[in-house]
């Protein structure tokens, strides 16, 4: 291990939480980092930006760990500048609203009686006479909920998220999202928390940092800079070469960048693939094979402080494009309202590059957020007097069935570069969250100092380790 000197350089493409938390411990332990940020500012996805005299997410970004290593670092970091939250979110389906995680007796009261009679007879369907499962998400779900359930709960809002069908789905994603809980424990902890009337199993609480998510990140940036390290804003990383002596050359917009004896990458896999020298076809061809789904934010102000109760709710009805609309006036910290009389709400919809919806125009998008969400009757159209549009490329890895064969023949391609390190959400191709992309930074950076020898790309696929194992909730979205 030689510290502190030319050859333990480290390039860190990606100033989002993986990249950002390289950085910072690699910086803590006397390394020179220099992280090369497309954007013009620190935080990625989990970035929190100002708008109409407030701050917001991008989309609701909720903290949640139950591994030690990663607690530790986010409070070493934000200290007691936190609250803890309870999360209220529902789901609307055909006009109505049901708690979520889904109340049993609840669910089949607003379900009526034919629909909640074929949820319950589907449900011991499957106990009795199992459906075969594939690879499929929907036969993963099916298999353990019943196909009725499947319909009204989890297909159509897959469908809006991922742009495929719940057949063409790998049951990955269900097994990393969808908590194990068999449908009598629900019932059991309904009752439960009717008799106790606790809120302890239907509201999760949850940590948030006072001055947005985005500020886990600044700090650990401004700790970056003051430390010897150095951010570069607006700075693509456009090419990666290695040179004869076997360090890495960065190319960027902005000029070229020599002598990495590291390279860590967050960038998304598949752009840096096609930035590597020299990369046989095949690999290429598994990179092109490999697929990504965007988001569109529509942020609109609402001129009343009270909307709804809801941190966030699930759009599940087949009838709107949207797919859940967070309310920022319940997101919990007077530092990010900054007491105003007045809501942000933001809607998420998800598109493929080529689809309609993302091709859209902002004013066409604004338009249709607001025709949307006077249709749940949340709000009047009247109410919004302003629209805002942020659009976020490539932030959802789809794993459409066939898609692991793809990603092995890339890792294993990767995994013979000495001293290039993968990992993010984008960058590892990992449906990752905040604290995921955290793991991945601290054993990345443990991997370059020498204290850790850690396979990167196991991290996220391991759900008996890595799973969020909170209470006794079905959580099937974060
Ligand atoms: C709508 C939404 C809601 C979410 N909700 C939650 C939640 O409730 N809880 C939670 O924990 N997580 C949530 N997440 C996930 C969380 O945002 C991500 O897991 C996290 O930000 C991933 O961190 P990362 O560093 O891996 O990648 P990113 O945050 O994507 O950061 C990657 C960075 O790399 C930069 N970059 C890309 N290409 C290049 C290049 N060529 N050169 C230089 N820089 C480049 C990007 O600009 C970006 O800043 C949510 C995500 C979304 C989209």
């Amino acid at each position: 291990m030689s510290q502190g000197n030319e050859k333990s350089r480290v390039a860190i493409v990606g100033a989002g939480p993986a990249g950002l938390t390289v950085a910072y411990l690699l910086t803590k332990q006397g390394y020179r980092v220099d992280v090369f940020e497309a954007s013009d500012r620190l935080g990625g996805l989990s970035k929190t930006i100002e708008l109409w005299g407030q701050k917001v997410d991008l989309g609701p970004h909720r903290f949640f760990t139950k591994d030690d290593r990663i607690l530790k670092l986010w409070l070493e970091v934000v200290g007691e500048d936190y609250s803890m939250v309870k999360r209220l979110t529902r789901v609307y389906y055909a006009g109505k609203f049901f708690q979520y995680p889904l109340k049993p007796i609840e669910t089949f009261t607003k379900l009526g009686f034919w629909d909640g009679s074929a949820a319950i007879f589907s449900y011991v369907k499957e106990k009795l006479i199992p459906t075969r499962e594939d690879e499929s998400f929907e036969k993963w779900v099916v298999r353990r909920f019943g196909k009725k359930l499947y319909q009204l709960f989890f297909k159509t809002y897959s469908e809006k998220l991922w742009g495929i069908p719940g057949t063409h789905l790998d049951k990955d994603f269900a097994a990393q999202r969808i908590k194990k809980l068999t449908f009598f424990e629900a019932v059991r902890e309904g009752l439960r928390e009717k008799k106790n009337n606790r809120h302890g199993t239907l509201i999760d609480e949850f940590a948030y940092p006072k001055e947005g998510t985005g500020m886990v990140y600044q700090r650990m940036g401004d700790f970056v800079n003051k430390n010897g390290g150095r951010i570069h804003l607006n700075a693509r990383v456009i090419s990666v070469n290695k040179t004869n002596t076997g360090e890495f050359l960065i190319g960027t917009n902005n000029g070229e960048a020599p002598n990495y004896k590291h390279l860590v990458s967050t960038m998304p896999l598949t752009q840096l693939i096609l930035q590597l020298p020299d990369v046989p076809g095949e690999v290429l061809m598994a990179a092109n094979e490999l697929r990504f789904r965007n988001t569109i934010l529509v942020y609109l102000l609402v001129d009343q402080r009270e909307v709804f109760p809801d941190n966030w709710i699930y759009i599940h009805d087949p009838s709107l494009k949207v797919g859940r609309i967070t309310n920022f006036s319940n997101w919990w910290s007077p530092e990010i309202t900054r007491q105003s009389d007045k809501t942000i709400l933001c809607m998420e919809y998800w598109a493929n590059e080529n689809e309609e919806l993302w091709l859209n125009s902002d004013e066409r998008l604004v338009a249709l957020a607001k025709e949307e969400i006077a249709k749940t009757s949340l709000v009047k159209e009247a109410h919004i007097s302003a629209g805002f549009v942020y659009r976020l490329p490539k932030c959802y890895p789809v794993y459409n069935i066939g898609y692991k064969i793809h990603l092995g023949s890339i890792i294993s391609y990767l995994s013979k570069i000495s001293g290039l390190i993968v990992i993010g959400r984008y960058g590892s191709f990992k449906y990752n969250n905040q604290d995921h992309s955290i793991l991945m930074g601290i054993l990345g950076a443990e991997n370059i100092a020498g204290t850790g020898n850690h396979d990167l790309w196991k991290i996220n696929t391991d759900y008996e380790v890595y799973q969020e194992r909170g209470k006794n909730a079905t959580v099937l979205y974060s």
